[in-house]
């Protein structure tokens, strides 16, 4: 009898710190972190093999910080993340949120373009509850794999109270970064994201979340960018520059009837002669041009080496040219104005 009020007395306590843990979703869209491949010791692996069930059972332990449950809604190599996976992404998240239906979100990301998803959600999701994009370097086969120890970390930053209010964050290889200002700098080395121009946000270790800053940057319900109704999204191509580069490539786009050409400049978003007559035609034919640069990190300042007010052109302020892509496709949804489509990139 007395064993039986003990077992009844565990189960009932197991029960009630199991149903105050936070709901974490995780929505599982492909990538290394569910890779795999044929032995340990070979780099070789196909992307987003494996189901979202095997990454969790991966880390029993995070059924101690969170009442977790997964989803799975691609699984592809980030290369091929579409516009489609990411209307996709933010309707679901939209929808889990409205119906209170988790606390936070994790989303399991390839690491190629897991920089623009997250910017993507950063400006799209209308709710302020965390939001974590995770993945790996290193396929789950691997020896010595990262996606179990960055999943588990996403997942208590997800779980922290913390986290609130902050945007979409990246978690990875325990640094914690604003999904508008991380990028990937390595090809393969497991510390592969960095916030190159004001660093991580903040840490995880140990099972503890560590902030050491906020964005001053708009994000999430401040943004205007709801695209809940939405199908598809302006068109937006980048354009490479380097020495002695010809005006091809911003002619294609224009002849395709891309609404918008972000540049990927050198230095302070500079581009040669053949780029500049190029784009006079380009903003003459009514397409937006934006300056970036292919530097990998600082701002591209209005008005230095180039004249924007008389070319017409507007800058990326810190994004890189992918996320300026980003940025102006969900701008160009809700103007054409230029002067407006400026004040986005020093507001969001
Ligand atoms: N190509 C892979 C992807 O982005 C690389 C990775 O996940 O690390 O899905």
């Amino acid at each position: 009898m007395k064993q039986f009020s003990l077992l009844l007395l565990a189960i009932l306590l197991y029960a009630a710190t199991s149903a105050q843990l936070p709901r974490v979703l995780i929505l599982a869209t492909g990538g290394t972190i569910a890779g795999a491949g044929n032995a340990a010791d070979r780099a070789g692996y196909k992307a987003g093999a494996l189901p979202i069930d095997d990454l969790l059972n991966a880390v029993p332990q995070i059924h101690k910080v969170a009442k977790v449950s997964g989803e799975q809604i691609a699984s592809v190599g980030s290369q091929d993340i579409s516009i489609d996976v990411w209307l996709t992404l933010n309707k679901r998240i939209n929808e889990v949120f409205e119906k209170n239906e988790a606390d936070a979100i994790v989303i399991t990301h390839g690491t190629d373009t897991k920089e623009e998803t997250s910017y993507f959600l950063n400006l799209t999701v209308r709710y302020n509850k965390p939001v974590i994009l995770t993945g790996s370097m290193r396929p789950a086969t691997a020896i010595s794999a990262d996606g179990p120890k960055n999943l588990y970390d996403a997942v208590t930053v997800a779980a922290s109270p913390l986290s609130k209010g902050r945007g979409v964050l990246v978690v990875f290889n325990e640094g914690i970064y604003d999904g508008r200002d991380v990028v990937k700098i390595s090809t393969t080395k497991v510390n592969a994201f960095v916030s190159p121009n004001l660093g991580p946000l903040g840490q995880v270790y140990d099972g503890k979340v560590t902030y050491y800053m906020s964005s001053m940057r708009k994000s999430t319900s401040q943004t205007p960018f709801d695209v809940r109704n939405l199908t598809k999204l302006p068109k937006v191509g980048i354009v490479y520059m380097y020495a002695d580069a010809d005006e091809t490539a911003i002619n294609a786009f224009v002849a395709a009837k891309y609404d918008a050409i972000v540049i990927a400049g050198v230095g302070n978003g500079n581009f040669n002669k053949a780029y500049m007559a190029a784009v006079e035609k380009a903003i003459k034919a009514g397409v937006v041009v934006c300056r970036a640069t292919r530097t990998s990190s600082g701002r591209v300042v209005l008005e230095d080496e180039i004249d924007d007010e008389k070319l017409g052109t507007i800058v990326s302020d810190d994004l890189n040219p992918a996320k300026a892509r980003v940025l102006l496709m969900l701008g160009l949804t809700q103007t054409k104005d230029k002067k407006q489509l400026q004040q986005y990139f020093f507001e969001y």
